[in-house]
């Protein structure tokens, strides 16, 4: 028969499947002989069963009886007994921590007979009935769901005869009729006595804990955190002890080290007198951890010693819960503890530096998304006035800007603006565009604000639900705030405060950059110390994607070693438009030739700028690609010119033949159009300029004594035939090159069939790289421009995506494609260089998978380079990775 509980001294640390995070560590601290009060598990399997069926299974209730036997030989008090009564916490614990989503019910145990008893045995009456109300309290409220707020109306009416202004100073016998009161109202919300049988009280609890998995607060925070909706719950079953017995015993947390910054030290809060909850609840004010050190310095050492060995025992960072009853020092919760990301690299070289972990472990304990967090400018909090409000932080960033309440107002607005909305829709999507960030009162982190915020890369703070918005106002901490009034948005923090708070550049981007050195610094040498070590470790190199000289030379400088992708429609832009639309009316070879010649000289610098910020690093240029008619003005506008000079009666002369040229190359789906090779297959010469730019600007920066190396890439290619053509030209252009270096031309893999063909296309091609972007667009039939704010949000709620396909590479469908490409790539041309060069190149789970599917590098923006670095290291030396030491 399946097991269903496990006294705390039968489990460990690795249990937590089984028993919980909470319960798997009291386990563990039980075995390493620590102060634990005794107590058993209930396992997430009973939580399973019962959701399931919706009744405790077989057997379950008699294992519980019989560990409570245990428990009460051990601590030697029985549960129920009128003259010295055991009492027990009933507390969730999942596998991962959901701070306050779940339940726990204290003083389990009381009723009419055994209060006497504990008031008798503890000596303190006041204390026994204070305990009785509050389990009266939380039983109901959490188990038969009576509204909280008729026991608080009672308790504050309580006060009020009373006189006293705290419950603290309610006396015993106001405590006996409050108890009393409860108990009516206990009977009126449920229909039944409040329960006197201590084993009922005890299945009840275990029930109801149960049961809180699926409150809705609960499945929300699952969907937010990507925490799998059916692992269940453990319960664990704990003799109280009592932090509010005087002046003698109080309650604590504690961390081993600060996790705000990661320094050395112990930090925490201890109040005296009070039980657990009321310590997180900020009820009375707490004093630091230090301070105990004078109240009651045996119980400090002793905990001293006990973070210490938990530290030994975990090898990171651990917080605790802990009370202290009458001078006996008892620990009641201990997990490796969440920190800033900050914290967490400098906590990951302390532990390097203190022999605890090796430096493959220390790369694991930090992560290039926490990197990322690390490089975004932030808010100067000093000279930040409080905030009015939190929200979910769904896209990071630290905006500024007037409030706007709509997309029209936003998209018109002249100054930086934050779109305020209760939540957003497609029809927003120009306001999104147009505003630094984006605040809504509603939804959480796949929500669409969320979603297309992320998207684009704009900062978002959505679900603050304080926010009244009404109309051209929202109200807030009692404040009336109009449009136009400023605003600043934390989308680390979900933080909102009043007016412009002063925005600060990252320190870490500074270091980066060459501005700051680490000497010193703790977060900087942290960073350094890693991102050194993964580059020893990473098989993966990092290249950046990068169109001009600027943009590479910062790349480099934050260790990108190589362009993995310069896009050169870019240079096609500004002024150079009217060369393109030259090249688009020509109606003769020679107008045409023409356009092409005045072109060249000015893509020659382009390049020539570029391969000289990259000098001694492959630079890898993709031929045009995007389809020629986005060069043109738009319809409507050309239309509106046309009209205007007919009804003058004039001549509308070359808009007249723009015009013409739109309507003629108009396409339905401009995505699956006349773009990329075929461009350069019906459009004779283009190709050929480009290719020849390249050469003479390489021929030129080794005539300047430099080391260019520049490599070609055609764009969208789906057949061999295609790419052979293409480099057929290339190559006799470069033959008549004098002085060019030699030159290797390779293709882009991003339409399903080159990924199907590739061994065919790889005997054209020196080199792969994945243009991901429009593979996902192709393999999924959906355009990203179009579905992002249309579908997205819906398709992440339902769990059809786990995360943005165009954020993380879908690795079941698009990355078999990538699979399957590499396998016959290799296959045809041992040695075939294959990178990629799509967004999903700095995203650091896509990061893990390139490497693991045998890619050379990954490429990505330049202010990503870093994140990528430190991933490919981390793939690296992933515990079990076929790289690991
Ligand atoms: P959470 O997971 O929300 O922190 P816990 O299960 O840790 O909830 O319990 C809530 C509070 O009650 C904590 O402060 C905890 O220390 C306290 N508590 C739980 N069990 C006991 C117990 N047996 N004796 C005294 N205090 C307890
Ligand atoms: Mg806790
Ligand atoms: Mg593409």
């Amino acid at each position: 028969m399946t097991r269903y509980v496990y006294d705390f001294i039968e489990g460990n640390k690795d249990l937590k499947d089984l028993l919980g995070g909470k319960g798997a560590n009291l386990a563990e601290m039980t075995r390493m002989g620590l102060p634990v009060p005794p107590g058993f598990t209930v396992t997430t399997e009973a939580c399973r069963e019962y959701l399931r069926t919706g009744a405790m299974p077989a057997g379950l209730l008699s294992d519980v009886e019989d560990h409570l036997r245990l428990m009460q030989a051990r601590i030697e008090k029985t549960f129920g007994d009128s003259r010295d009564p055991l009492l027990v916490s009933v507390r969730s614990g999942a596998k991962f921590s959901m701070p306050g989503m779940m339940e726990t019910i204290l003083d389990i145990g009381l009723n009419d007979v055994t209060v006497a008893g504990l008031a008798r045995q503890s000596g303190d009456e006041r204390f026994a009935w204070d305990s009785y109300r509050r389990l009266i309290q939380m039983f109901g409220r959490t188990v038969f769901d009576v509204p909280a707020d008729a026991f608080e109306t009672e308790l504050a009416a309580a006060r009020a005869t009373a006189g006293v202004a705290t419950d603290a100073e309610l006396s015993t016998a106001q405590l006996q009729d409050l108890v009393y009161a409860y108990k009516k109202i206990f009977q009126e919300h449920t229909g039944r006595a409040f329960p006197q049988a201590v084993h009922e009280q005890l299945f009840l609890a275990i029930g109801s804990v149960f049961r809180s998995w699926n409150a809705e607060r609960a499945v929300l925070y699952r969907r937010q955190e990507r925490i799998p909706q059916n692992l269940g719950t453990a319960v664990n079953v704990m003799a109280m002890v009592f932090g509010n017995r005087g002046d003698s015993s109080g309650t604590g947390v504690a961390f081993t080290r600060d996790p705000a910054t990661g320094r050395r030290g112990v930090y925490g809060d201890y109040l005296r007198n009070a039980q657990g909850e009321d310590v997180v609840a900020g009820i009375r004010n707490t004093v630091s951890l230090t301070e105990l050190a004078t109240i009651d310095p045996v119980s400090y050492r002793q905990l001293m010693s006990v973070m210490q060995r938990l530290e030994q025992r975990y090898r990171d960072l651990c917080d605790i819960e802990f009370t202290i009853e009458n001078g006996t020092l008892w620990m009641l919760q201990t997990r490796v503890g969440k920190r800033t990301p900050a914290a967490a690299f400098v906590i990951a070289a302390q532990l390097v530096d203190e022999g605890t972990i090796s430096l493959d472990e220390a790369l694991q304990r930090v992560s290039g998304a926490q990197l990322a967090q690390l490089m975004f400018p932030s808010f100067d909090t000093d000279a930040a006035p409080p905030p009015l409000t939190v929200g979910v932080p769904a896209s990071p960033g630290a905006a500024v800007g007037a409030i706007v309440f709509d997309s029209t107002a936003a998209a018109a607005a002249t100054g930086p603006v934050i779109l305020v909305r209760r939540e957003t829709n497609p029809d927003d999507l120009p306001g999104m565009i147009a505003s630094q960030g984006i605040l809504t009162s509603r939804g959480g982190k796949t929500s669409h604000a969320a979603v297309v915020a992320r998207g684009m890369g704009k900062t978002c703070v959505c679900g603050a639900e304080d926010l009244r918005i009404d109309g051209d106002s929202v109200t807030v901490a009692g404040r009336t705030l109009h449009a136009g009034d400023v605003i600043s948005i934390d989308g680390m923090t979900g933080k909102i405060y009043p007016g412009a708070v002063p925005v600060r550049p990252s320190p870490v981007v500074r270091y980066f950059e060459g501005e700051l050195s680490a000497n010193g610094d703790p977060l900087l040498t942290a960073v350094e110390r890693l991102m050194i070590h993964a580059g020893h470790r990473a098989r993966l190199a990092v290249h950046a994607n990068a169109d001009t000289a600027t943009d590479a030379a910062r790349a480099r400088r934050f260790g990108a070693t190589g362009v993995g992708l310069c896009r050169t429609e870019h240079m096609f832009l500004g002024d150079r438009r009217q060369l393109v639309e030259r090249l688009i009316l020509a109606d003769t070879d020679s107008e045409r030739d023409e356009a092409l010649a005045a072109l060249l000289p000015l893509q020659r610098k382009d390049f020539e700028d570029l391969l000289a910020a990259m000098d001694g690093l492959p630079v890898t240029i993709r031929l045009i690609d995007p389809p020629l008619h986005e060069f043109l003005p738009p319809l409507e506008e050309l239309t509106a010119r046309v009209a205007r000079a007919e009804a003058l009666g004039e001549d509308p002369g070359r808009d007249g033949s723009l015009l013409a040229a739109v309507r003629r190359m108009h396409e339905q789906n401009p995505m699956l159009g006349l773009r990329g090779v075929r461009l350069g297959l019906v459009v004779p010469g283009l190709f050929a300029m480009q290719v020849r730019a390249i050469a003479q600007a390489a021929a030129a920066r080794v005539a300047d004594g430099g080391d260019p190396r520049p490599e070609i890439m055609v764009p969208l290619v789906g057949a061999v035939q295609e790419l052979e053509t293409v480099r057929g030209e290339a190559e006799s252009v470069l033959a008549g090159v004098p002085g060019a270096p030699p030159i290797r031309i390779g293709t882009m893999i991003e339409v399903p069939r080159a990924a199907l063909t590739a061994g065919q296309i790889a005997s054209a091609a020196e080199f792969f790289s994945f243009g991901t972007n429009d593979l996902t667009q192709m393999t999924w039939g959906f355009s990203r421009d179009d579905v992002e704010g249309a579908f997205f949000c819906r398709y992440l709620a339902l769990g059809i995506f786990a995360a943005s396909p165009f954020e993380t590479i879908d690795a079941d469908g698009v990355g078999e494609l990538v699979r399957i490409a590499v396998d016959r790539g290799r296959a045809a041309r041992p040695g075939l260089t294959v990178g990629v060069c799509g967004e999903h190149g700095g995203d650091p789970a896509s990061v893990r998978f390139f490497h693991d599917a045998g890619l050379d590098y990954v490429s990505c923006s330049p202010f990503r380079v870093p994140v990528a670095r430190l991933e490919a290291g981390r793939a690296a030396c992933r515990a079990g990775g076929s790289d690991s030491r």
